[in-house]
């Protein structure tokens, strides 16, 4: 099973991903918790030095980085994991290259350059105002990147709403509930998808 977390920055998902990995691992699931940009690869670390600003790339430029580190994602980490008979969670994922990458790039280029990589069998679409997303990313203490803007995070969303309607298997999420409720959520989801 391929399950990937979406959201606004500060909307919990990384959270969320954390503890859905635990709770299937303590259930006897072997789980791979992996994420998008990728840690510890070459394509990752440039897309993680554009997006602190340590250089700047074109917007296409940097869509190409981010679909290019998905697919050696899928070739070297997801796929292998997932013809292994393991549960993959992945923290961000395509519907992230549409939503934040759509804002300043052709959506329908976005769309052909992925086209081929297989959709996840659910996303948790994790669904927060922006203010309060903002308030969550300050309290967290990390510097603010790129994306992290109220006014951006407002249409980064607009286009998560479209793609839901257009895209299968996806199940939004009300963020704002405690942490807690929202896993017991997703667990009980989850849960009737697998067993
Ligand atoms: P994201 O990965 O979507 O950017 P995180 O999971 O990193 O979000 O969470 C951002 C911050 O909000 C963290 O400090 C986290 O502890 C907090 N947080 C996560 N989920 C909730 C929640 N349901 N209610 C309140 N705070 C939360
Ligand atoms: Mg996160």
């Amino acid at each position: 099973m391929f399950i990937a977390f979406e959201g606004l920055d500060g909307s919990g998902s990384s959270t969320q991903s954390r503890l859905l990995a635990d709770r299937l691992e303590k259930n006897g699931m072997p789980t791979l918790l992996t994420k998008e940009p990728t840690s510890d690869t070459p394509i990752g670390k440039m897309i993680r030095e554009i997006l602190q600003h340590k250089w700047s790339a074109s917007p296409e430029g940097l869509q190409l980085l981010f679909s290019a580190d998905r697919a050696e994602h899928l070739k070297n980490e997801i796929e292998p994991a997932l013809e292994g008979g393991q549960a993959v969670i992945t923290d961000r994922y395509l519907f992230s290259t549409l939503a934040y990458g759509g804002m300043n790039v052709d959506m329908e280029w976005l769309k052909g350059l992925n086209k081929n990589f297989r959709l996840p069998d659910i996303t948790f679409l994790f669904k927060l105002d922006p203010e309060e997303c903002i308030e969550r990313i300050a309290g967290r203490g990390s510097h603010f990147e790129l994306f992290e803007r109220t006014d951006k995070l407002a249409k980064i969303w607009e286009n998560y709403e479209r793609i839901a309607e257009e895209f299968p298997n996806i199940q939004v999420i009300d963020a704002s509930k405690s942490i807690e409720e929202i896993s017991e959520e997703i667990w009980n989801l989850v849960r009737d998808a697998l067993y």
